[in-house]
């Protein structure tokens, strides 16, 4: 009840703090220059284009994701002049290191997911180049960080960043949130954007990737049932699909990424607080 004796417009500025900065592997820099001159200027983190927009005093902002994988110390942006490629200036950041939980699962050894065979393997390099090829678009367009809501309700435990081993085996870490919802819960697009691809995964199932714009990317996964098509123009709460357990899940959930400058991050952090599960 306290947030409510603040002035309406603070109130609504607080509730609706996302992306939220976090500058953690996994997480997201928001680095905000009130007096930067608008010029056409592009930024470079890791030599990737980095998400640029203003906020809502008009101060410049690059929004940068974190791949969980980055060394926490020093880090920073280029800023280039995007008509002549010239060198302007660095913005340091700092990364702070975070400890993500670790899972250790057991699964019948036979499980081709578990010990995938070497056609397995071939299929599952093929999917995840036509995945990272989604990652790297960078669409531009100049419209500023979008809106998030949950692209389907249910419980969310915080499963961005664990640590897993199968068998005692260590594995990759989970790129995503996963959201446990029964099987045919519709799924919308949580903001909007253009869906990119679709696919039906080995590990990720029956999957849907949308482009929100500037390297800004979400992907669904496990889906029972896909309702659009690549090219598809999605405004938020669109609906994309249906909640299954297709490809490598123990049961009905939906997994979501969310992905900025080709680095997975923790979707909590594009969520409003409002919206958070
Ligand atoms: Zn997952």
């Amino acid at each position: 009840m306290r947030s409510l004796l603040l002035p309406g417009a603070l109130f609504a500025t607080l509730a609706a703090a996302a992306p939220q900065d976090s500058r953690v592997p996994g997480g997201i820099a928001v680095l905000s220059f009130p007096g930067l001159p608008k010029t056409e200027v592009q930024a470079l983190y890791q030599g990737k284009p980095v998400f640029i927009d203003e906020d809502r005093s008009g101060a410049r902002r690059f929004i940068v994701g974190i791949p969980l994988a980055a060394t926490p110390g020093a880090a920073g942006v280029l800023v280039v002049n995007a008509r002549t490629g010239e060198s302007l200036d660095v913005v340091a950041f700092a990364i702070q290191d975070k400890k993500y939980p670790e899972q250790h699962i057991t699964l019948p050894a036979d499980s081709k997911h578990v010990s995938p065979g070497a056609e397995e393997l071939a299929r599952y390099g093929r999917e995840a180049a036509e995945q990272q090829a989604v990652y790297r678009i960078f669409s531009e367009g100049g419209k500023p960080w979008p809106d998030f809501i949950m692209p389907t309700p249910g419980e969310a435990n915080a499963s961005f960043g664990r640590k897993r081993f199968f068998n005692g085996e260590a594995r990759a870490p989970h790129l995503g949130m996963d959201i446990a919802a029964p099987e045919g819960q519709v799924i919308v697009a949580p903001a909007e954007g253009v869906v990119a691809q679709t696919g039906d995964y080995f590990f990720n199932g029956r999957t849907v990737m949308i482009d929100h714009g500037q390297g800004l990317v979400s992907m669904l996964c496990h889906m029972q049932e896909i309702r659009v098509k690549a090219g598809d123009k999605l405004k938020q709460g669109d609906i994309v699909g249906l909640v299954g357990k297709t490809g490598r899940a123990t049961g009905p959930h939906l997994h979501w990424t969310v992905s900025l400058n080709d680095a997975r991050i923790d979707p909590l952090l594009v969520l409003p607080a409002s919206a958070q599960p």
